[in-house]
């Protein structure tokens, strides 16, 4: 309801909030400097299994718009796959999410599986606090370890803090963590030694250009030429493929 013009423009400028986070502090690595840029060494998550299609259920509490927009993004990456290994990459569906399987007090507090991932609608700014992820975060990825193994993983979006013109990139950077791609480039707070930081890189660098940048920038700086994140970009297409089973 109060979607007008400064308000979306103070989003831009505050939220920078599409965050993956690690539960997992010790966090096997893949092997990527076999493949890919070297200073992206570091910029992969836990391995996800994507021998086979996973499982996507889509919480149908989101508006149909919404929905929409999920399965767009949805398509981007099962495009890609078809593409590049003959087969989707999700298997989507929109459906009821059992309670169950939604995080309360703790973040990895909820039931799941190693093939499905939920993208389920979460408006309660309370139950977000309670997760300790910040006010103004339009959605995460969390993903959950036992023993460098990922055994479960859920997308949440905050429709009240994600416009609906935000919706298909964000989406589509959430996916690309659910198959264990992490951020194109380091945030300050984590910068490895293989990680190149995201400051300083131009705007026409491919790490910036990536849906999985970090922060949705578009406009930020006035002086950007306008980088469609509704679909992968070539960095984000080049990390994948060092992945993808
Ligand atoms: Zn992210």
């Amino acid at each position: 309801m109060f979607l007008g013009r400064l308000s979306n423009l103070f989003k831009l400028l505050v939220i920078m909030g599409m965050a993956a986070l690690y539960l997992s502090a010790c966090a096997k690595k893949e092997e990527p400097c076999n493949c890919g840029a070297k200073n992206q060494c570091a910029s992969y998550m836990t391995a996800t299994d994507t021998s086979q299609a996973l499982n996507l259920v889509i919480d149908e509490t989101f508006s149909t718009d919404y929905q929409n927009k999920i399965l767009q993004a949805v398509s981007e990456w099962n495009n890609y796959g078809a593409t590049n290994k003959g087969r989707k990459l999700f298997l989507p569906r929109i459906g009821a999410i059992n309670p169950a399987t939604i995080p309360e007090l703790d973040k990895c507090s909820f039931s799941g599986e190693r093939n499905s991932v939920f993208i389920i609608s979460d408006e309660a700014a309370q139950k977000w606090a309670a997760l300790k992820l910040g006010a103004n975060i339009p959605g995460v990825t969390i993903r959950c370890s036992t023993d460098g193994e990922l055994d479960r993983q859920i997308i949440m979006l905050n429709p009240k803090i994600l416009s609906p013109e935000y919706v298909v990139r964000v989406t589509i950077h959430e996916l690309g963590h659910s198959i264990g791609l992490n951020h194109s480039c380091a945030e300050p707070e984590d910068v490895a030694s293989d990680y190149l930081a995201c400051a300083g890189l131009g705007k026409e660098h491919s790490y910036r250009q990536a849906v999985m940048f970090p922060r949705i920038e578009q406009n930020l700086w006035t002086e950007d030429a306008l980088v469609d994140r509704e679909s992968l970009q070539f960095n984000d297409k080049e990390r994948a493929a060092c992945i993808l089973r």
